[in-house]
């Protein structure tokens, strides 16, 4: 599962569990042992589960849940709302990839979203968004759910079977291999591993298998190669907030850090830039019925912890 954390009182909790549960795909060293159970295994705190078709979806089970969360499951315009918001983020070319999507409460596993394959081969997923922090403050605050949908999203990106070869070993893969199985060569993992990652990956693996002090440490040594903290957790995450941050800055970055050499990175591939567009202008512009989706650059930091 992929995941973007949100809340700092849970941040340590979740992370050291994120790390743990992270070290077979980091390393890429073992078989692959994905468990997909067809977007219903359990991930705590599910609400309602829905099936996606196009740009509707449909209530597929509604979860044994009492409290705030029940009133959350009774609060269908609120699913609602967070799927329209799903649908100007992630386009309907790309849509035939997500064949679920999850209402859940982020509260127990700390996270605002998350991801996980649905089918052996990665050709569709499920997308899971926390409905609580999704509202926290009001709708999609600072859009700081946009970031999370778009980070999400770039994980499907990444990680769907035209990118990775489930069913490849790890001694016939010729691009870099994790947990999903092999990202092919010339993939955008496989690239942003080979510009970006190669001469620190050994070190990478040393500070990640020592824990999170001295994962600490190697953020603080090589912190102008990331956009953000979360990014250096491992190759997977670092892309997702590469593409975030390429989606969401209004301007190329001026390149000075390998940080920036990443986003601008994203520019060499055209469909990536085709894409980045269509996102911008199915909401994203200030002109689009007067509603920004995305997070305004600098406003949301100050409060997404993850
Ligand atoms: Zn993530």
């Amino acid at each position: 599962m992929r995941e973007l954390k949100l809340k700092s009182v849970a941040y340590l909790i979740v992370l050291l569990t994120l790390i743990t549960s992270c070290k077979k795909e980091d390393f890429g060293q073992e078989a692959n042992q994905t468990t997909v159970q067809n977007g219903e295994s359990e991930i705590g705190g599910e609400i309602t589960l829905y099936e996606v078709k196009g740009d509707k979806i449909t209530v597929v089970k509604d979860y044994d849940v009492s409290g705030s969360d029940r009133d959350f499951q009774n609060d269908r315009d609120k699913h609602q709302q967070i799927w329209d918001l799903v649908t100007k983020i992630v386009p309907l070319s790309h849509r035939n990839k997500m064949d679920k999507f999850l209402i859940y409460s982020g509260q127990s596993s700390g996270t605002a979203g998350f991801v996980d394959p649905t089918s052996n081969d990665l050709s569709t997923w499920r997308m899971g968004i926390a409905i609580d922090y999704a509202y926290e403050g009001g709708f999609n605050t600072n859009k700081e759910l946009s970031y999370t949908i778009i980070h999400e999203f770039g994980h499907i990106l990444t990680l769907n079977n035209e990118q990775v070869n489930a069913s490849t070993a790890e001694n016939n893969c010729n691009g870099f291999y994790l947990q999903e199985g092999c990202a092919k060569n010339g993939s955008y993992l496989h690239t942003i591993y080979k510009r970006f990652w190669a001469d620190i990956y050994p070190e990478f693996k040393d500070k990640h298998n020592e824990g999170q002090t001295r994962m600490d440490q190697f953020y603080e040594k090589y912190q102008d190669r990331f956009v953000t903290e979360y990014a250096a957790t491992n190759l997977v995450e670092d892309f997702a907030e590469v593409f975030a941050f390429f989606v969401t800055k209004e301007n190329r970055p001026s390149g000075s850090t390998i940080a920036d050499k990443k986003v601008l990175m994203l520019y060499e591939f055209p469909e990536l830039v085709n894409l980045r567009n269509e996102i911008r202008s199915n909401g994203g512009t200030r002109s689009a019925g007067g509603v920004n989706i995305l997070p305004e650059p600098g406003k949301w930091r100050s409060v997404h912890k993850h």
